[in-house]
């Protein structure tokens, strides 16, 4: 209900896309890392998905007086230029929020919402982006448009234009207005506003704990929030409850133990984690065959071994 409202008052609103580039730096007045914003790139979307406006700016750095070497491979940015620019994050970010008005923020992912957030926390003293009234993960509502299903692996943005046989230039990647530009094609490439009212979210005391929320593995099995009852294996082959022959080990953060199904005399090795996510824990299992076992290494090679087997 309250994401139909949403929708019905929103239906008048542009759809900001936004990218940013950052230098990772440390802060000696700090003493911490800090992700600093060294350009902004955006476009503004009608409701049909055409773009209307675009935004494009440098940002001179002011924690950092260089680039790293990965961040200048990357964007071919350099530090020069961005001096050059005279632009400062303050100066830049009050012309983005004139840009953004009202309409809805959308970022491929959530790390560039979380940089903004860290800069303004740098800046400002408050992470708070107080000026957000909408946002939309499209990197998430992309995934589920194209039905992306491979739980290990987020998305990329360049995987999902090519999954959709948009056409890009390689080395325009890594700019923020191209990537938000080629955001807003696979935007428009998979709109379903029935869809997108899923993941549209207001930016309210709620959003910004969901946001800041860092998903764990529990590796701890007398931990509350997992349920044991979901510690159980079916054979791949017949589909039958295989028993558990081994007690429980963690490993890589995964449960582990030695099954086996007695139909099909088979044994294999049952994985499962628990993902402690804002909205609840998250089940994952996998069966993993195991290794054949190694002939004891004292026995004689068996000259015959081989004609008796056949
Ligand atoms: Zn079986």
């Amino acid at each position: 209900m309250r994401c139909y409202l949403v929708m019905t008052f929103i239906s008048n609103m542009n759809y900001i896309i936004l990218d940013l580039e950052f230098n990772g730096t440390y802060s000696k007045h700090r003493h911490k890392f800090v992700n600093e914003i060294i350009e902004f790139g955006a476009v503004k979307c009608d409701e049909q998905l055409n773009i209307i406006e675009t935004f494009s700016e440098l940002v001179t750095p002011q924690i950092s007086k260089k680039l790293n070497s990965h961040v200048s491979a990357l964007t071919h940015i350099t530090i020069d230029e961005l001096k050059e620019s005279n632009n400062t994050f303050s100066r830049v970010m009050s012309k983005f929020r004139k840009f953004l008005g009202d309409d809805v923020l959308m970022t491929w992912s959530n790390s560039d919402i979380l940089v903004l957030m860290e800069n303004y926390q740098y800046f400002f003293g408050n992470d708070r982006l107080s000026f957000l009234k909408y946002y939309v993960n499209l990197q998430k509502y992309c995934e589920r448009a194209i039905g992306y299903s491979d739980k290990s692996r987020q998305l990329g943005l360049s995987t999902c234009a090519e999954m959709l046989g948009i056409t890009f230039e390689e080395d325009d990647l890594h700019r923020a207005y191209n990537d938000a530009k080629l955001t807003a094609l696979c935007f428009k490439a998979l709109y379903d506003p029935e869809l997108l009212e899923e993941y549209l979210y207001v930016c309210d005391n709620d959003f910004y704990r969901r946001i800041t929320f860092k998903n764990y593995n529990i590796c701890d099995l007398k931990d509350p929030n997992i349920n044991k009852r979901e510690m159980f294996f079916n054979c791949e082959i017949c589909g039958k409850r295989a028993l558990r022959r081994s007690k429980w080990r963690l490993k890589n953060r995964s449960f582990r133990a030695i099954f086996r199904c007695i139909r099909c005399r088979r044994d294999f090795e049952g994985r499962i984690t628990f993902k402690q996510c804002f909205d609840g824990v998250t089940v994952t299992k996998r069966i993993v065959e195991l290794p054949p076992k190694e002939k004891h290494k004292t026995a004689k090679p068996d000259p015959n071994a081989e004609k008796r087997d056949k």
